[in-house]
């Protein structure tokens, strides 16, 4: 019979499976505070648990946090993780340092689906097709190893935590797999587990419009940020293939209505990608468009990647869209994609890892 997995489970799921099990409820608080507060990946770790408890358990139920297979650090300090789950299918999750708080904090970028069905042409996940979704436990493991791996990284104290913030925009569409990533975000946001409170997790979508809805009914106060990246239906259709599903003008009704059912700003991602999107008109078109939703426009400048024909505009076309949005009193940011030189942008190193056909030694760490 398939042992339950306990990750992924609410600490009331918890206590019903050590009831089931013929155990006290406080068992699973125990089991609870080893598996988020020290990230421990087997009961024979939980050192004030009986032995024959310990072993008890390993029989009767499953841990699987996933296994770091590699890590790339960048010189920005950005942190590359590539996991492996239960089932040997690999995902990608970044850390990424907050430099306000001397690069000891981290924001993590978890993955919501190995692969991704979206297919936009820009990305390299996107490219390598969608195999499933991540189970909520998948995506409450990836914070649990990235926060048990820096830890040993950094030989810090176990009673502190180096995660403060989560945002969904690894491998994957979260709005396509909206029931586990809801499930994993209140595990995320329990203090028993992880603690990281909602206004700290930010949820990005390439613009699923039902996933949007549904994320508005939720209650959450989680950040929505959109991957909106094109102004016209016709460049949107051609890199993200859902446009044609769900296109500007309704994507942007459906902000509209999450903006006025939440009282939550959105954010606005735009990768700015050469002769593609970075025009003068662009940038008109754009404030246009967000002035009415008093959104914060985050500019990316593109991270070229040898496997995938776009390129990053020029400087003169980057500051002439930051200059024609600030002018059009549009809140904008230009961001620099962290991590370019450890290849950070989802799906580049499981790509890498594939397209070396694994001859790359599995298990080392790369550290620049
Ligand atoms: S950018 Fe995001 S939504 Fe688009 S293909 Fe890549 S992972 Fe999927």
């Amino acid at each position: 019979m398939e042992k339950t997995e306990l990750l992924g489970l609410s600490l009331e799921e918890v206590e019903q499976v050590m009831a089931a099990l013929g155990l006290p409820r406080f068992r699973a608080r125990q089991i609870y505070h080893w598996l988020y507060k020290h990230q421990v990946h087997s009961f024979y770790q939980m050192n004030n648990l009986p032995k024959e408890l310990r072993h008890f358990l390993d029989k009767k139920v499953a841990l699987t946090v996933p296994r770091v297979m590699k890590a790339r650090v960048s010189r920005d300090g950005t942190r590359k993780f590539l996991l492996e789950l239960a089932d040997k299918k690999r995902i990608e999750t970044v850390a990424i340092p907050q430099f306000r708080t001397d690069g000891k904090k981290f924001t993590i970028c978890v993955s919501s689906q190995v692969g991704c069905p979206v297919g936009c042409r820009f990305c390299a996940t996107g490219q390598s097709g969608f195999e499933r979704d991540l189970t909520a436990g998948e995506i409450v493991g990836q914070v649990v190893a990235v926060e048990r791996e820096l830890k040993q990284r950094e030989k810090q104290n176990l009673g502190e935590r180096y995660l403060t913030n989560v945002v969904f925009m690894g491998m994957g569409e979260p709005l396509l797999n909206l029931d586990a990533v809801l499930k994993a975000i209140s595990i995320i946001n329990d203090d028993r587990a992880i603690g990281i409170g909602q206004r700290h997790v930010t949820i990005s979508t390439a613009g699923f419009i039902p996933g949007i809805r549904q994320l508005a009914e939720s209650g959450l106060q989680v950040t929505l940020a959109i991957s909106l990246h094109a102004t016209t239906d016709e460049v949107r259709n051609r890199i993200i293939p859902m446009n044609r599903r769900y296109p500007l003008e309704s994507l942007m009704e459906s902000i509209s209505s999450y903006i006025e059912k939440t009282g939550r700003r959105v954010t606005l991602e735009y990768l700015l990608l050469d002769g593609v999107n970075s025009s003068a008109q662009d940038a008109e078109r754009l404030a246009k468009m967000v002035r009415p939703l008093l959104a914060n426009i985050n500019l990316i400048p593109y991270n070229e990647t040898d496997r995938l024909h776009y390129r990053r505009p020029d400087q003169y076309t980057i500051n002439r869209f930051v200059a024609c949005l600030t002018r059009e009193g549009v809140n904008v940011t230009l961001r620099e994609e962290m991590g370019s030189d450890i290849e950070a942008a989802c799906g580049q190193l499981k790509g890498r890892m594939a397209a070396a056909g694994r001859k790359q030694e599995i298990g080392s760490v790369d550290s620049k």
